[in-house]
């Protein structure tokens, strides 16, 4: 089971901010040792409250998750305890999630001594921050440590929020937009030394982002929220190569260029002449994608539809009525038509 380090279904009220958001509806998903998961959506899709539910920053109203298959308890309890080790959380801002007066050794080394990875000695101490900052590539240590986080830039923020991270010796990151706030620049240098810890460490990374470019490029299995709900999932080649639920193709359609990772424009910034995600107080019936989509049948404003298998690649499944088996014409002739 070492590959299965996470498994959730989750579902979410938020109930802080009136009248109840439905933020997550029957979330599943499974996070595996030494794969990138991409979590991709709008917006307001709900896709950082999942990683939220799955940090346990936000109470979920109902599912479970499981580390290694022990189901883990909400809070406190021993499962809890090892799961927020074992689970690290990486934010889009690093400037907002370090603390302006603390140097980088002082970030490092609380993260090492909360969860007992401290050396006993101060030798030891040194080769534990030594060793940290290595694995996020920011050498000599000792050119870094003294530094308060306005003395980096932006991407070496980012890489002290990793390394802290790591300090947990953890065997999942959830990371929420890690370089959407990085200069184009260096974005691509982040995802790298990611893909590389995923490598060196065995990592689970679930990886949040609008930007389905990136998803190809970055992540192993990519899933597609839309309004609370995934309504799509697969390996990245496929799901980006041969989108199968309408709103995936939109998702790509509305990029600026499906083949540059920019993490910019997309959905979220640029105007869209095709409609607005929808409210979650009151989503929609049926097919919550329904008042956009253009291949909509009647029953699509009714009915919920369930995962269903896609073509031929195994693992590939759309939440869309136009895959049901059961119905005329055949699905494989409609999806083909893009
Ligand atoms: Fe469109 Fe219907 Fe599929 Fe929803 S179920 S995406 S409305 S075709
Ligand atoms: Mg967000």
């Amino acid at each position: 089971t070492k590959h299965f380090p996470v498994r959730a279904g989750l579902r979410t009220l938020l109930t802080r901010d009136r009248p109840a958001v439905h933020a997550v509806d029957d979330v599943h998903l499974t996070l595996r040792r030494g794969q990138v998961t991409a979590l991709v959506g709008e917006s307001g899709s709900g896709k950082s409250t999942v990683a939220r539910l799955l940090a346990q920053l936000y109470p979920r109203t109902a599912g479970s998750v499981r580390l290694h298959g022990q189901l883990v308890t909400v809070r406190g309890g021993r499962p809890f305890r090892a799961y927020a080790r074992k689970v690290q959380m990486i934010f889009q801002d690093p400037f907002a999630s370090l603390n302006p007066v603390h140097t980088v050794r002082y970030h490092l080394t609380r993260a090492l001594r909360i969860h007992g990875n401290a050396g006993r000695t101060g030798a030891d101490l040194d080769a534990a921050l030594a060793q940290l900052l290595e694995r996020v590539a920011l050498t000599p240590a000792e050119r870094y440590l003294d530094k308060f986080p306005h003395e980096l830039s932006g991407g070496q923020r980012q890489r002290v929020a990793i390394a802290r991270a790591l300090g947990a010796d953890p065997e999942v990151l959830l990371a929420d937009e890690p370089v959407s706030m990085l200069d184009v620049s260096i974005r691509l240098g982040v995802l790298n030394l990611l893909r590389d810890l995923k490598e060196r460490l065995s990592l689970a990374i679930l990886y949040i982002t609008h930007d389905i470019a990136s998803a190809r490029y970055f992540a192993d299995e990519t899933l597609v929220m839309y309004a609370g709900r995934m309504v799509e999932g697969g390996d990245s080649e496929t799901v980006t190569q041969q989108p199968a639920h309408p709103y995936t193709r939109l998702l790509i359609d509305s990029a600026p260029d499906p083949d540059r990772i920019t993490g910019e424009a997309g959905p979220d910034e640029r105007e869209r002449g095709d409609g607005e995600p929808p409210s979650l107080i009151r989503p929609p019936a049926g097919c919550r994608f329904h008042p956009r989509c253009p291949a909509a049948m009647p029953r699509c404003a009714t009915d919920l539809p369930p995962r269903l298998d896609v073509g031929d690649r195994p693992g590939h499944w759309a939440a869309c009525w136009l895959y049901d088996p059961e119905a005329a014409p055949p699905a494989t002739a409609v999806g083909a038509d893009r």
